[in-house]
């Protein structure tokens, strides 16, 4: 089971999660992951950005606000001894953040791999609260930092992890305790390199910690605890009439995060798929609501478009080249290889001209470094006139219409831009790969909502 960081909002959130935790357990065995508190992660980054700034008094106000916050959590949920001795552990915890963040003041620089041990301490302290309390209710409840147990690759803030290594110490370090019947209390998003250096699984992380730890100990299921009710069939944000999704396909869920639904962590489902493990996703704040199944195929199969997502903070890039004499093909390997020298993720890709001009959309936090690596990789056409300036379009957003069923459906993209013409929002980029599992469609971003609304009317996807 897996609690995201608004299930373990405070004290009352901590408790009622506990709660589902020892029921769980005691049917069969149960290891839990937890997010930090919300917003934790957030305060922890922006002491060590105060603390970069050479801000002293910044890190100072944040880090009173880091430990009332701790301190009242766990006032609220703890009393005489256990209370004293849970303190001191989350006292000697955030000592250790201290610490980095005075280096980082001292230094007036965060490098990555100082940030990642800094950060990491968010889930170190909910899940010592977490597992304190649960003892106080006479569970037999352990706090382990993931970080024994999650092997990783050393890129510091987004790490991958090494599965074999992984599932080794997973055998040697939880097994044990699982048979013995113990509830373990995990920290979501934390890892470690091979020799032990901390890292963390990219922001949104802990769910994939779940998927990683599910899929090295056999796991029956995975569940994911979250403030929403399952997978929807849009944001209802945006649209009234939503339905919420009974079972859906670890590809479609794949997809639908990916474009920016943010019910899961997108590289969430990937070790879970060749295990077929099934996950739900649950509403922790309300019980009776069923959740959504993610299964390997769905009970009613393949019927159609399944849901529509989208995304504003995104960057559509666009590469033109001035002149004939540059082989067309040639740009676009060398922009995809920039591209993954910045590490980003590419939304959609498409080019369609004779001139072999061709854009890209990523999300807009990947810019600066796409940027650079493409303005390093093309200095000398960009120098030379060869290639049109790069241009960012920062205005758009994406829709994407995602669904197994779509495939071999004729007639299907046509409805889908029908009705987002009847809004009169023009269409800028269109991408659909041969798997047709997702049509991705890039717009105004003024546009992205109605279109969104239009969509899911035409597609039937309403309650
Ligand atoms: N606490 C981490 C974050 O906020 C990981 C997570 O919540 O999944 O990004
Ligand atoms: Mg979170």
């Amino acid at each position: 089971m897996k609690f995201g960081g608004t299930s373990m909002g405070d004290a009352a959130r901590i408790r009622s999660a506990s709660k589902i935790c020892a029921g769980a357990q005691s049917q069969r065995p149960t290891a839990v992951i937890v997010s930090a508190m919300s917003k934790v992660t957030d305060m922890l980054l922006d002491t060590l950005r105060h603390a970069e700034g050479g801000d002293a008094a910044g890190v100072e106000m944040m880090l009173a606000k880091l430990s009332a916050k701790h301190r009242e959590c766990c006032e609220g949920l703890l009393e005489g001894p256990a209370r004293t001795e849970t303190q001191e552990t989350l006292n000697s915890i955030l000592a250790e953040f201290v610490r980095i963040a005075q280096g980082i003041l001292m230094l007036g620089e965060r490098p990555p791999r100082s940030v990642d041990e800094a950060i990491a301490v968010g889930e170190r302290l909910s899940s010592n609260l977490m597992a304190a309390y649960l003892r106080s209710q006479g569970s037999d409840a352990v706090a382990i930092n993931a970080r024994e147990v999650i092997v990783t690759d050393a890129v510091f803030g987004n790490a991958s992890p090494l599965m074999d290594q992984t599932r080794e110490k997973a055998i040697n370090r939880l097994k044990p305790e699982l048979d013995h019947g113990r509830l373990v209390i995990l920290t979501g998003f934390n890892g470690a390199t091979m020799d032990g250096r901390p890292t963390t699984l990219g922001r949104g992380g802990s769910d994939f910690s779940a998927s990683i730890l599910a899929s090295v100990l056999d796991a029956e299921e995975l569940w994911i605890w979250s403030d929403v009710d399952g997978i929807l069939s849009a944001d209802p944000r945006i649209v009234p009439n939503v339905r919420l999704l009974e079972e859906i396909t670890y590809r479609e869920a794949a997809e639908l995060a990916y474009n920016g639904a943010k019910v899961l962590h997108p590289r969430t489902l990937v070790p879970l798929m060749e295990k077929e493990i099934p996950v739900w996703s649950k509403n922790s704040f309300d019980l009776s609501k069923p959740g959504t199944k993610i299964v390997p195929i769905t009970k009613e199969g393949p019927i159609g478009p399944r849901a529509v997502t989208s995304m504003t903070n995104v960057a559509l890039v666009t590469l033109d080249p001035a002149s004939a004499v540059l082989s067309g093909t040639r740009i676009m390997a060398r922009s995809l290889e920039a591209l993954a020298a910045a590490n980003a993720e590419v939304l959609v890709l498409s080019s369609s001209s004779y001139r072999q001009n061709f854009c890209f959309l990523i999300r807009q936090s990947e810019l600066p470094a796409v940027i650079e690596k493409l303005e390093e990789a093309f200095s000398l056409e960009l120098a030379h006139g060869y290639l049109h300036p790069i241009d960012a379009d920062l205005d758009v957003g994406l829709v994407a219409i995602v669904g197994e069923g779509m495939k071999g459906h004729a007639g299907l993209a046509g409805r889908i831009f029908t009705a987002i013409s009847r809004e009169e929002v023009n269409i800028i980029a269109i991408a659909q790969g041969s798997s047709e599992l997702t049509i991705a469609i890039v717009v105004r971003k003024d546009g992205v909502d109605k279109a969104v609304r239009a969509v899911h009317d035409e597609c039937g996807l309403g309650a």
